[in-house]
C-alpha cells in the first residue's frame, strides 16, 4: 500500500488502458507502473506507454465533481443535480422526438460491464443507435471479415503467430503501436527465419525489421493485393486442396486476377513490380503465412473492400484454420475488441448477434425483461452527420469524438445543434468543452471488471487506486443512468460488476461459461468454451465461424480515393507514435509521454520540402477546403513522395480539422489516411 497526499494506491495485476496487446501491470509506487507476469506479457515486460499509465491517476486536472452548464459556463454541481439535469435532458429529447433522437458513444477504454449496461441503457430507453470507437478504426476490418469468414476478429492468437513463416503485415506498425505483441511473439519468428513484409507507405520501426518493404500509396491497397494474387494465380502458388474443399467463387476470382497487369497495379500502387512479386512468392511460398492489419488498410472509404482483397489472399493460398496463419487486425485500444464484442454496435446485440434476428431479441429480453429495439441504429458517423436533425441529443462515455471524429471543424458545429449532450469523463476535454453536463468517471486504475484484448482474450482489471474527489466508477453513474432514464430501475440493480458480467455470459453466446473465477488472474477466450482449454485459439479450424466448411472468394475492383488531389496537393495520411495514445485524453500531453517528444511534426519527403521551399524544422502550413493547421516540418526520406504524414493525437494542432467526413459505404468508417493538402512556409503566408 502507498499513499499520496490525496490518494491511496494498492498494487494489484490489472491490465494496462493503452493497446489491445492486454498486458498484466500494476502499481510500483511513485506514480509509475511496473509490469506484472500475466497471460500475454509473460515475463512481465511492458513497454513505454504502460510504464506510464499512471500519469492520469494522479494527474491535477482530473475531474472531481459535477459540471453543468449555465449561462454558458460550468458550474459545479451536486451528483443529484447533475444527474437530475441529464434526465430532463435526455427526457425531454425522448418525448418530443421519440428514443431514436438519442445517440450513445460507448468506450473502447471502459470495460466489458460498464459497456454491456451502457448498451443496454441505450435499448432499454427504446434505441440502437449505441456506437464505439472501432466505428473509426477496425470496423472496415470486421465487416468484411465477418462477412467472409463469420468472425471479425483475430483469426488467431498472439502465440501461434510466432510459429509462422511469413508476417503480411499491412497498414499497421507494431513495432511502435504493440509493442510487447511484436517483441514477444513476431519478432522471434522473424529472428527463426519467417520473412516480414512490410506494406506501408512510411518507413518505420517496423520496416526495419523487414525483408521486403512495399511503400504502397495510400489508398491503392487494392492494386497491391490483387497484384500479389495475380502473381499467386499466373506461378501456381495457389492450395488447390484448401480452394477445393474449404471455399467458393474461385473461377470467378481466378478470372479477374488472371486478367490483372502486374506491373501496372504495382505502378499503380506505387511500388516496385519485382518487389511486389517477391512478397507474393515469400507469402505463397510459405507453409504457414500470416496477414497483420492495421488502420492503414481499414481507415479508408474502401477499407471494407481493402480487407476483403486481403482475406482473398489468406483463402487462396490456404492460411485460414492452422496455427501460424489467419488474417489478424491488431486493435488499437485496450477493449475495443470487448466493447464490440459485449454489443455497443448498433446492428448487433451482445455477442453479435443481429437485432434483425427476433429469436436472438427474445434470447436478450428472456435476461433483461424487455425486448429491444428490432431497426439497426444509427452508426456513430452516421449520428454526427444528423446532430440537429434526426439526433437530437447524445450521452458521449469516456471518448472524445471532437477530436478523434474527421472534419473537426464541422463536428464541432454539429454539437452545438444538439438539444442536449451530457459526457462522462475523467478530464475536461475538446469534447465536454462542448456539452451541456460533464460527469466525472473513473480511470482504468480505480475500476474492476474485465477486458477484451485482440485476440480474444477476457481478462480481469483490478483497483490499483481510490477514487479522486467525487467521481465516480463508471459502472455506477452508467447504472444510476439507466434508472433515472428508462422506465425499468430493477434492470439497472447489480451488486458489483461480477454479476453483470454473468449477465452478460448468459447474453452473449460467445462468452457463456465464462466467469470471474475461471478467468482468474488468467483469461478466458472466446468462443468459449468449444476448442481448446480456456477457450477457442484458432478460428476456423474446420468449419468458418459463419458455420459454413466454406467460405466464398470474391473479387475485388479498385476503389479509387474519395478525395481526389487538386493542383500541387499532397496526400496527407494520418498515424500514431509510440510516444503517445489517441486523442491524448489518457496521456494528457504534460504526461511523461509526451516529454519524450514535445512537438508533433509534419513528416515529408526531402524533394517535396525542396519543391516547396520547406526547410527541415520549419513552421509550415497545411490547407485544404476544410480548415488549416500549422505545425513544424521534418524533412524525411521515411515517408514517400507525394505523402505527408501527421500524428491524430493532439487537439492542438489538430490534424483532423483537415481529413474528410467521406464514409466507407458497408461499415461507414472514415476516409483518414488520403486528404489532399497543400503545404507551405507559414513565411510565405
Ligand atoms: S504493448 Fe500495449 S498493452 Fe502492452 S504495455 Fe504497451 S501499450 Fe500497454
Amino acid at each position: 500500500m502507498s499513499e499520496t497526499p490525496n490518494r491511496t494506491f494498492e498494487s494489484r495485476p490489472t491490465v494496462c488502458p493503452f493497446c489491445g496487446v492486454g498486458c498484466s501491470l500494476e502499481y510500483a509506487g511513485a506514480g509509475r507502473a511496473t509490469g506484472a507476469e500475466g497471460p500475454v506479457n509473460r515475463r512481465g515486460e511492458i513497454c513505454p506507454k504502460g510504464a506510464a499509465a499512471f500519469d492520469v491517476v494522479d494527474h491535477d486536472e482530473r475531474l472531481t465533481e459535477p459540471l453543468a452548464r449555465v449561462g454558458g459556463h460550468f458550474v459545479t454541481a451536486t451528483w443529484e443535480e447533475a444527474i437530475e439535469r441529464v434526465a430532463e435532458g435526455i427526457g425531454g429529447v425522448v418525448e418530443e422526438h421519440g428514443p431514436d433522437a438519442v445517440a450513445f458513444f460507448a468506450s473502447s477504454n471502459c470495460t466489458n460491464e460498464e459497456n454491456y449496461l451502457f448498451g443496454k441503457l441505450a435499448r432499454l430507453l427504446g434505441t440502437n443507435n449505441v456506437d464505439n470507437c472501432a466505428r473509426l478504426c477496425h470496423a472496415s476490418t470486421v465487416a468484411a471479415m465477418n462477412d467472409r469468414l463469420g468472425a471479425g476478429a483475430m483469426t488467431n492468437t498472439l502465440e501461434d503467430l510466432s510459429e509462422t513463416d511469413c508476417l503480411l503485415v499491412t497498414g499497421a506498425n507494431p513495432a511502435e503501436q504493440h509493442p510487447i505483441a511484436f517483441r514477444s511473439y513476431l519478432l522471434p519468428a522473424i529472428r527463426d527465419g519467417a520473412t516480414l513484409i512490410h506494406v506501408d507507405p512510411r518507413a518505420n520501426d517496423t520496416t526495419e525489421a523487414a525483408d521486403v518493404h512495399l511503400p504502397v500509396r495510400p489508398g491503392r491497397d487494392i492494386e497491391l493485393l490483387n497484384a500479389m494474387g495475380a502473381v499467386l494465380i499466373a506461378e501456381s502458388l495457389t492450395d488447390e486442396a484448401f480452394l477445393a474443399e474449404r471455399t467458393t467463387g474461385f473461377d470467378a476470382l481466378e478470372e479477374q486476377l488472371s486478367a490483372v497487369d502486374v506491373d501496372a497495379n504495382a505502378r499503380a500502387a506505387g511500388v516496385d513490380p519485382e518487389r511486389l512479386r517477391a512478397a507474393a512468392r515469400a507469402y505463397g511460398e510459405a507453409d504457414r503465412a500470416a496477414a497483420i492489419t492495421g488502420m492503414g488498410m481499414s481507415q479508408h472509404t474502401s477499407g471494407t473492400a481493402n480487407v476483403h482483397a486481403l482475406v482473398n489472399l489468406a483463402l487462396l493460398t490456404g492460411n485460414v484454420g492452422r496455427p501460424g496463419t489467419g488474417v489478424n487486425p491488431l486493435r488499437g485500444q485496450n477493449n475495443v475488441q470487448g466493447a464490440s464484442d459485449v454489443g455497443t454496435l448498433p446492428d448487433v446485440l451482445p455477442g453479435y448477434e443481429p437485432v434483425t434476428d427476433p429469436e436472438a431479441r427474445a434470447r436478450v429480453a428472456d435476461e433483461w425483461g424487455v425486448e429491444p429495439p428490432a431497426e439497426p441504429g444509427l452508426t456513430e458517423t452516421a449520428a454526427v452527420d444528423r446532430f440537429g436533425e434526426e439526433v437530437r441529443a447524445v450521452v458521449v462515455f469516456g471518448e472524445n469524438p471532437a477530436v478523434t471524429e474527421p472534419n473537426a471543424t464541422a463536428v464541432r458545429s454539429a454539437f452545438d445543434s444538439l438539444e442536449f449532450s451530457v459526457a462522462i469523463d475523467i478530464f475536461e476535454t475538446a469534447t465536454t468543452d462542448l456539452v451541456d453536463v460533464v460527469l466525472p468517471g473513473s480511470c482504468w486504475a480505480e475500476k474492476s471488471g474485465t477486458v477484451t484484448n485482440t485476440d480474444r482474450r477476457v481478462m480481469r482489471m483490478r483497483p490499483n487506486a481510490d477514487l479522486p474527489g467525487n467521481a465516480r466508477r463508471d459502472l455506477e453513474v452508467v447504472a444510476e443512468l439507466g434508472r433515472r432514464l428508462t422506465g425499468y430501475p430493477e434492470a439497472f440493480r447489480y451488486d458489483g460488476p461480477e454479476e453483470v458480467f454473468a449477465e452478460l455470459t448468459r447474453v452473449a453466446p460467445i462468452y457463456g461459461g465464462m466467469s470471474y473465477d475461471g478467468i482468474g488472474e488468467g483469461y478466458e477466450r472466446w468462443p468459449y468454451p468449444a476448442g481448446a482449454e480456456g477457450g477457442t485459439d484458432v478460428l476456423h479450424t474446420e468449419r468458418f465461424a459463419s458455420g459454413d466448411r466454406r467460405a466464398p472468394l470474391v473479387p475485388v475492383d479498385p476503389v479509387p480515393p474519395a478525395d481526389e488531389l487538386g493542383d500541387g496537393e499532397l496526400v496527407l495520411t494520418t498515424g500514431r507514435v509510440i510516444e503517445q495514445f489517441n486523442s491524448g485524453a489518457l496521456t494528457r500531453r504534460s504526461g511523461t509521454l509526451t516529454a519524450m517528444r514535445p512537438e508533433d511534426a509534419l513528416l515529408i519527403h526531402p524533394d517535396d520540402a525542396a519543391d516547396r521551399g520547406v526547410e527541415d524544422g520549419e513552421t509550415v502550413v497545411v490547407s485544404n477546403e476544410r480548415g488549416t493547421v500549422t505545425v513544424e516540418a521534418a524533412t524525411t526520406p521515411d515517408v514517400r513522395t507525394g505523402v505527408v504524414f501527421c500524428t491524430f493525437h493532439y487537439a492542438e494542432p489538430l490534424i483532423n480539422t483537415l481529413t474528410g467526413d467521406e464514409l466507407d459505404p458497408i461499415a461507414e468508417i472514415p476516409e483518414y489516411k488520403h486528404s489532399g493538402v497543400t503545404v507551405e512556409p507559414a513565411d510565405d503566408r
